[in-house]
């Protein structure tokens, strides 16, 4: 059996990109650190389980306890730090996916408010989700610790990591100032490509 390890997904844009909405000191615990940390459990963790040759997302819906926790925190990491961009190009949704936000939310403004409030009312640690059914019906999910709706056989499009270390740094207790300010770097073109996925 071929032995999988999992690489560090390389950051597509520089640590202070997205300052000063994420500080280049808060992207270089939580992806240089955190993340690195998760992904050496996950390849200690995989040897001998039986998933070697699974990909990240079959591990994240066949695995339990320590490979599903490190599992689920790469996938997650790797979702959420693919999604940004630099503030400096506010982007908003369009076409198909601007069209699902708007018949399943009322507005993207009403969806906007929603994620936020799930993200904020999360108690704990855990991660705030839009996700798509195979019909592209659109939901919001909350997910405590390492949860990903990939278990409920969603599709993950974009979400808002609540832990205290995506934003203590930078906005200590404030978590619902953070995940406000967010929307400014949300790069809504990698959200609407892993929306028309669901379509192929
Ligand atoms: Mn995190």
């Amino acid at each position: 059996m071929t032995q999988s390890t999992f690489q560090l997904l390389p950051l597509p844009y520089a640590e202070d990109a997205l300052s000063p909405i994420i500080s280049s000191k808060t992207i270089s615990y939580h992806y240089g650190k955190h993340l690195l940390t998760y992904l050496n459990n996950l390849n200690a963790a995989i040897e001998g389980s039986g998933m070697e040759t699974l990909s990240l997302e079959e591990i994240v819906k066949q695995a339990e306890d320590s490979l599903l926790n490190n599992a689920g925190q790469v996938l997650n990491h790797n979702l959420y730090f693919s999604q940004f961009q630099t503030p400096d190009k506010p982007s908003a949704p369009s076409g198909k996916l601007k069209e699902a936000i708007t018949k399943d939310f009322g507005s993207v403004e009403a969806f906007q408010k929603a994620f936020q409030n799930a993200g904020t009312t999360l108690f704990g640690s855990g991660w705030a989700w839009l996700s798509a059914d195979h019909n592209g019906h659109l939901l919001i999910t909350q997910e405590p610790n390492a949860g990903n709706p990939i278990r409920r056989g969603l599709r993950p499009l974009l979400t808002f990591d609540v832990w205290e270390h995506a934003y203590y740094l930078d906005y200590q207790n404030r978590r619902a100032d953070h995940l406000a300010a967010l929307w400014q770097i949300v790069d809504w073109d990698v959200v609407a490509e892993r929306y028309n996925k669901v379509f192929l």
